[in-house]
């Protein structure tokens, strides 16, 4: 199909705020840009991410899925934020014009869109190899947003949900028990926590690269260190089943793709933690605390260092 009609199909199918929900779009799909508005005092929040066949998804993965995952990890940052999803463009480069592909895409990007009452406003269709790109805008009230910098000395660390069922589910490919497999291909963006947390967290990020990784981001940018009790990760029934002690701690801590929020709290608000997480009906688990110095320290139950096996992540190792 020509890249005319596939966008006349993709605007057709992309109904939304202009019509329906908050009225901001003032122009969406169809011109040369859209025209959008933002609310008076909240500032307009914008991250973008790209997803590239073979690179973010297993080649193979099912159009639905990769529709639903573009959208999904753009969320997750706009959630890492504190925001409230509104608006959101698309870039597709696609080897054919397989209409059949693309209804299928939109059926994952535009359902999980509808359910945050997110508009597609735009984007750019191109023949090329499989690539979708997003934008993701979303608002927040001026003096809000939740940053990797901001962490102090003595906040708890939290993380939603549980960690490592995305990269167990790569690690076992087809064997993958069904839930496992979803959390890899449908991650869940944890929108209305980000929000609740708005105004509670002192630094938050979604983890996307590992929980190593990601904490030792906000450790760099809020120039402090963070001790991380290694047995309180929390874990899947799924990834329990399926892995030793061993094994799940590497995951749980390195493996990428879990889309959960890692985030930073002063200790007298466990009960406001506690009331968000209740509230986004998302369980949340603390799992270490915020120390002078630079890094993460990880350690188990019993006080022993414990050092990632993957020699990628070597440099937030016990040792620094
Ligand atoms: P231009 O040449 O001005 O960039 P395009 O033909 O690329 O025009 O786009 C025409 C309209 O269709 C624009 O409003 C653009 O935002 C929208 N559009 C193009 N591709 C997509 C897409 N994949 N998803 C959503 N909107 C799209
Ligand atoms: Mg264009």
């Amino acid at each position: 199909m020509p890249e005319f009609e596939l966008v006349e199909r993709i605007r057709r199918r992309a109904a939304g705020r202009g019509d329906v929900v908050a009225g901001d779009v003032v122009l969406g799909i169809g011109d040369d840009a859209a025209l959008l508005r933002v609310p008076a005092g909240k500032l307009l929040v914008v991250a973008t991410d790209t997803l590239n066949s073979g690179v973010h998804f297993p080649d193979g993965t099912a159009a639905a899925d990769i529709g639903w995952k573009a959208l999904a990890v753009n969320l997750s940052d706009l959630a890492a934020m504190g925001a409230e999803p509104a608006w959101c463009t698309l870039s597709l480069s696609l080897p054919d014009g397989d209409v059949a592909w693309v209804d299928a895409f939109l059926d994952g990007f535009l359902g999980l869109a509808s359910a945050h009452g997110v508009t597609l406003v735009g984007g750019d269709t191109t023949r090329g190899p499989l690539s979708i790109c997003v934008t993701a805008h979303g608002f927040v009230e001026d003096g809000r947003a939740l940053r990797r910098a901001g962490a102090c000395v003595g906040d708890d660390i939290w993380v939603s949900g549980t960690l490592g069922d995305a990269a167990a589910a790569l690690v076992l490919g087809a064997k993958a028990p069904g839930p496992m497999r979803e959390r890899l291909d449908r991650p869940v963006p944890r929108v209305a926590l980000g929000r609740a947390l708005a105004g509670i967290a002192t630094a938050a990020i979604d983890v996307s690269d590992g929980l190593l990784a990601d904490l030792g981001h906000v450790c760099a940018a809020s120039d402090v260190g963070a001790d991380l009790d290694i047995d309180a990760l929390p874990a899947s029934p799924a990834l329990l089943a399926c892995f030793d002690a061993g094994a799940r701690r590497a995951l749980q801590a390195t493996g990428g793709d879990d889309y959960e929020l890692c985030f930073c709290a002063p200790a007298d608000a466990r009960g406001a933690v506690a009331d968000a997480a209740h509230g986004a009906g998302v369980p949340v688990t603390r799992i270490g605390c915020v120390r002078h110095g630079t890094g993460v320290r990880a350690h188990d139950t019993g006080g022993a260092g414990w050092v990632a096996p993957r020699a990628g992540y070597a440099h937030f190792d016990a040792a620094d």
